[in-house]
């Protein structure tokens, strides 16, 4: 029974495959089958269903940790991103419904900010839902969002005063300013934009 709820989103192409090896067209008197490791797994569609719903991490900053070794302030900002992100698009952590375009200098700390997104979004590399862009000046970093439910597209450009404030700082000042960026304003943070369309 666990399986058949789990397995909600490929039930369709089981039935075509009962289908096709046999005929049992009344899929609740079906038999129940042990599938095989990976049997199903083939495809999730973004939204909120059993198959791909995820839980946001209680503890952020500790699955921060976790995931990218230390919290540092280019983590935070690209968390609060994430999450300001879901709020602008109605989307759910790791619900796997936006696109994440990270335009930044492929090295740290830049990139650390990806991290941080995926952390705030549930948006994950291997689900190609988040995919870097090399930008050739720091100037430029900014990440582009799409919702796959409704197209629309936002912005997040990190304000020019903030990355003056955490740029070239000692490691040890680090995390200090990752705790300031948990919790100041988003506004000083990042501003976010809607790019306008060409039709
Ligand atoms: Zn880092």
């Amino acid at each position: 029974l666990v399986f058949w709820s789990l397995a909600g989103a490929s039930i369709a192409g089981l039935a075509v495959l009962a289908g096709a090896h046999d005929n049992e067209p009344d899929r609740a008197n079906a038999p129940k089958r042990i599938a095989a490791p990976g049997a199903g797994l083939v495809q999730s569609a973004p939204g909120q269903n059993e198959w791909n719903r995820g839980r946001t991490p209680e503890d952020w900053w500790g699955e921060m940790l976790r995931y990218h070794g230390h919290v540092g302030p280019w983590n935070v900002v690209g968390w609060r991103i994430g999450q300001a992100a879901l709020r602008e698009f109605g989307a759910g952590w790791g619900d796997h419904s936006l696109d994440v375009i990270v335009h930044l200098p492929l090295t740290t700390p830049y990139t650390c900010l990806a991290d941080g997104l995926a952390v705030g979004a549930g948006n994950s590399i291997g689900r190609l839902d988040i995919r870097l862009v090399e930008e050739l000046s720091s100037a430029t970093v900014h990440v582009s969002i799409r919702s796959k439910t409704h197209g629309r597209v936002l912005e997040f450009w990190p304000s020019r005063a903030y990355l003056r404030r955490i740029s070239g700082k000692p490691v040890s000042e680090l995390g200090a300013f990752a705790k300031e960026s948990a919790t100041m304003p988003e506004r000083d943070l990042f501003e976010i934009r809607r790019p306008g369309i060409i039709d």
